[in-house]
């Protein structure tokens, strides 16, 4: 495709289930995996007369979110209605947030090698989820073959976050990126465990091409439901691709929402402009506004640590972008901080935190001194071996190391072979298996401390 006369633009919805013990507007308990409709009530199933109380947890964690997300925090949020009839959606209406969102607009930072990028936020609001609907004819196994469906009401009334963001990407890579900062900030933030495979994190994909430089948006095309990372890149190329290549046949697009199927890397229409919802918002009648006092989002704004794209940009100084962002994009970076913070070189300390993937927190100290020690890649990796997961005595490895220092075990040996001179006469009369005994002594002399191998090695050079 002609990648230099054309360039795309892409904006993201994403889904994310937050982590709160109960529902979003009644007490029913959030559990992954038990018994279908074990978790339900007279709210979460719609009951005449049933009334919602919103969960304040739920709230907190959105405003905390909307902050690291650079969002304004909104002073008077607006619950609405947003109606439609399906099997999933007792209530025939979910509860959502329209014009009044909690927070929004805002704009994300993201750290780059040249830099940094700016995504805007248009709006991140509050919402329930819908029930999960399992079609008996497919994949349940249990019932193959079967013209009818089931629905689990455990899922109804999950409070979910969605973000959206402005048509400011530019490519697939930079949607990756985007969307993977974003969920190691979800992450780290503790408001949603954010698992695409358990869907507690989806997302919807809008994407249309147009002419480098030409103002304005195209019709677009939206990708539902993507819930990997990696289809969702693909998704965009394929969107990409087959946009281009339709506007170079001369071809006209339309407005329309697609299923991205990984098999086959094709998209199908899933439905088109002409059959677009109209959801007829109106404020929810039972339920007050929310007006976070100024207090309560001071607090929140204080609970938040360090922000990955804070991380990656102070690393950025003593390791380099490329090193900074696989450190914080993998959780690790904290480890290196705290090798660095005992004394150790930048550029050791990442390395280490990267390699060694298993040291806990208080093994930092120990590491340190023994990276310090000048002590051999592969004595490090053997230590870490014996003692995985473990706590490591540095005192006990240098002391360890020290001992093998060939010299430092010479007069051991000559004191070992001198005591056990008919030891030493069978093992010269061709009787090998005699060298365990006089390893054995050595090791007994030294308390244990010297590397067996080294000691082997040095006898039998005595021995020739
Ligand atoms: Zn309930």
């Amino acid at each position: 495709m002609s990648s230099t006369e054309w360039e795309a633009v892409i904006g993201l919805e994403v889904h994310a289930h937050l982590k709160t013990k109960t529902k979003m507007f009644c007490r029913c308990a959030l559990e992954y995996g038990v018994g279908e409709n074990t978790r339900t009530c007279p709210v979460c199933l719609a009951h005449p007369g049933a009334l919602p109380v919103p969960n304040a947890r739920a709230i907190e964690h959105t405003i905390k979110l909307g902050l690291a997300l650079g969002c304004e925090i909104s002073s008077h949020a607006i619950f609405a209605r947003k109606n439609y009839f399906y099997p999933d959606l007792p209530k025939g209406y979910q509860i959502s947030q329209y014009e009044s969102p909690l927070c929004g607009p805002g704009t994300f930072v993201i750290p780059t090698a040249d830099g940094e990028e700016s995504v805007g936020i248009v709006r991140a609001h509050l919402e329930e989820d819908a029930a999960k609907t399992v079609h008996a004819g497919g994949a349940t196994g249990r019932s193959v073959g079967a013209d009818y469906s089931l629905v689990d009401f455990n899922r109804g009334g999950t409070p979910l976050i969605e973000i959206v963001s402005e048509p400011d990407l530019r490519s697939a890579d930079e949607a990756d990126r985007y969307l993977r900062r974003r969920w190691q900030t979800i992450v780290e933030l503790g408001v949603s465990d954010a698992e695409m495979e358990k869907g507690t994190l989806r997302a919807d994909v809008n994407v249309s091409v147009r002419k480098r430089g030409e103002e304005g948006y195209r019709p677009r095309w939206e990708l539902k439901n993507m819930n990997s990372f990696t289809f969702i890149r693909r998704g965009i190329d394929a969107a990409v691709r087959e946009q281009i290549a339709a506007y170079e046949r001369g071809d006209e697009i339309e407005q329309s929402t697609y299923d991205y199927d990984p098999d086959t890397d094709h998209l199908t229409v899933h439905r088109s402009k002409e059959e677009a919802d109209d959801y007829r918002y109106f404020p929810e009648p039972d339920l007050v506004p929310i007006e976070p006092p100024a207090e309560l989002v001071d607090r929140l704004r204080g609970e938040i640590d360090e922000l990955p794209a804070a991380r990656i940009r102070r690393l950025t100084e003593p390791v380099g972008f490329d090193v900074a962002e696989e450190l914080v994009m993998t959780g690790k970076d904290w480890k290196a901080d705290a090798l660095a913070r005992d004394g150790v070189e930048w550029r050791i300390a990442a390395n280490t935190a990267m390699n060694q993937p298993d040291f806990l927190p208080e093994n930092a100290p120990a590491l340190a001194k023994i990276l310090q020690a000048n002590v051999t890649r592969d004595a490090l990796n053997a230590s870490f071996a014996a003692s995985a997961k473990t706590i490591i005595s540095a005192d006990d490895y240098l002391e360890q190391t020290a001992v093998s220092d060939e010299s430092a075990l010479d007069p051991t040996i000559e004191r070992v072979l001198a005591a056990n001179p008919d030891q030493v006469a069978t093992y010269r009369g061709g009787k090998e298996g005699v060298l365990g005994f006089l390893v054995g002594q050595v090791m007994k002399e030294t308390g244990g401390k010297a590397d067996p191998k080294v000691v082997n090695r040095l006898l039998r050079e005595k021995l020739q």
